[in-house]
């Protein structure tokens, strides 16, 4: 295969001590060791996330795996969900959820702008949901939805707050316990630089206590927590074989975060966001998103007028082997997705781009 710089937005390119991790001695699922590197994997996810949950876990299969725990563990049927949609995923939830019988609300926003306080607060109001479902980070649209306050109104209104944080855990400031959020996933294959294949996934007591007392089974026997939780608890009792050589990347690519230590990381994403938009202000390309609400992982490039957006993105990958993706949706054919997450997330990797940019364009 072709040696990919991964600049759209996921998968990224896995750091090299992840994909050697993945070629370790393979152990049986319930074999010491690997409950030892298990219980690290944990550990580090907490640190990762700034929670002490219990539950917190890699889920086998990619971030959407995680995504349908959330929801299939979250409701029952005829429970009430309001979701939030101001870009793809928000839709992907609405579909998720629809298929475990919820009845679903939603509050929408333009692709790109993200839900104030007050917004929140009316829909709140008039629709009582048992979960609020918002993505902190939206990769089809480059926003960052503020979190600060959010869980207060969900105590208010007596309901849980579900995030997805795929394009945010790694890469973006990021508080699961300070922010309250009580159901959380992310995916492996963004800003923390291992491969697709697990999604870590993690709970609060509140949200614990809610699942254990259901009245009907979760509608998913793979993605029942409260068995998968026993292998990953105490009991250590087999349900799946867990997906073990992805462990062990998984365990190196939080171990790098550990190492490189959080608020560093995020400052690191931060400067080499903020290098890219200033390459491109210099080039006279603007963003789609309003710089207070921009992410620094995934950012939507508006695609200059005259200038064919497919025709780039094919010659970026097939003369500079650069992978950046066009826009989803409502902003399809009008932004470039530009991804700068984790070991991507570096000076030379947005000067490589700026310059390949440069070059394709003047052709
Ligand atoms: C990528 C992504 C997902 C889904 O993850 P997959 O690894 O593609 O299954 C969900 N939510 C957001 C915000 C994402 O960016």
């Amino acid at each position: 295969m072709p040696p990919r710089l991964l600049l759209g937005p996921g998968p990224s390119n896995a750091h090299p001590r992840v994909l050697s991790a993945l070629g370790m001695a393979q152990v049986g699922h319930l074999d010491p060791t690997f409950i030892t590197l298990m219980n690290e994997v944990q550990t580090l996810l907490r640190y990762a996330w700034q929670t002490d949950n219990q539950l917190t876990i890699p889920v086998s299969g990619t971030g959407s795996a995680a995504m349908e725990a959330t929801v299939a563990n979250g409701i029952e049927q005829g429970d009430k969900i309001l979701i939030g949609i101001n870009g793809y995923f928000g839709h992907r939830l609405v579909d998720m959820a629809s298929r475990y019988g919820a009845e679903i609300a939603t509050i929408e926003k333009a692709w790109g702008e993200v839900f104030t306080l007050d917004e929140l607060r009316e829909k709140l109001a008039e629709v009582r949901p048992k979960i609020l479902a918002l993505v902190h980070a939206e990769t089809s649209t480059g926003a960052r939805q503020p979190l600060e306050g959010v869980a207060q109104l969900c105590r208010e209104y007596d309901c849980l707050l579900l995030v997805d944080t795929v394009t945010s855990l790694g890469g973006v400031p990021l508080f699961v316990d300070e922010w309250g959020i009580d159901l959380c996933y992310s995916g492996t294959q963004k800003a923390l630089s291992c491969p697709p294949g697990l999604s870590p996934l993690t709970f609060s007591e509140r949200a614990r206590e809610m699942v254990a007392n259901r009245s009907s089974k979760v509608g998913n026997w793979y993605l029942d927590m409260s068995l998968v939780g026993k292998y990953w608890g105490s009991e250590r009792t087999y349900h799946h074989t867990a997906p073990i050589n992805m462990n062990y990347g998984l365990r190196e690519a939080l171990r790098l975060i550990a190492e490189e230590g959080l608020a560093e990381r995020w400052q690191r994403h931060q400067e080499n966001a903020e290098l890219f938009w200033d390459g491109l202000a210099e080039m006279g390309i603007d963003c789609h998103v309003a710089k207070e609400h921009r992410l620094p992982t995934l950012t939507t490039v508006k695609i200059p007028s005259g200038v064919d957006g497919k025709a780039v993105v094919g010659a970026l990958r097939d003369d500079f082997n650069i992978e950046i993706a066009g826009g989803l949706g409502e902003l399809g054919g009008k932004v470039w997705r530009v991804g700068l997450m984790g070991y991507n997330s570096r000076p030379e990797n947005v000067a490589r781009l700026l310059d390949a940019m440069r070059r394709v364009m003047k052709r």
